[in-house]
């Protein structure tokens, strides 16, 4: 096992040695790589991870959702259909 974990560490090291090699060559040789893009395209900003969809709130009962799941009318988000019918809470 001692032995084993001697070789593991040996390989990883020789792995990140030449992974810092080919970073750098390829920084010596090529313009910079591209931030990496989300599948949907939008780029990642204020730091937010994962789920980077803006949420939005519901004017009739309160409640947060990502944009795209919002019903839009009246220029104000609504958890749904129903609450955009019954309107802004009295
Ligand atoms: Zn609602």
């Amino acid at each position: 096992m001692g032995k084993f974990l001697f070789w593991a560490v040996v390989i990883l090291g020789a792995l990140f040695a030449a992974r810092l090699l080919a970073a750098h060559n390829r920084k010596n040789n090529t313009p910079p790589a591209a931030p990496p893009t989300r599948p949907d395209g939008s780029a990642a900003v204020n730091g937010n991870d994962a789920n980077a969809e803006p949420m939005v709130r519901c004017a009739h009962c309160g409640i947060h959702m990502p944009r795209s799941e919002a019903v839009l009318s009246d220029g104000k988000t609504w958890c749904s259909t129903e609450h955009a019918k019954l309107g802004l809470r009295q």
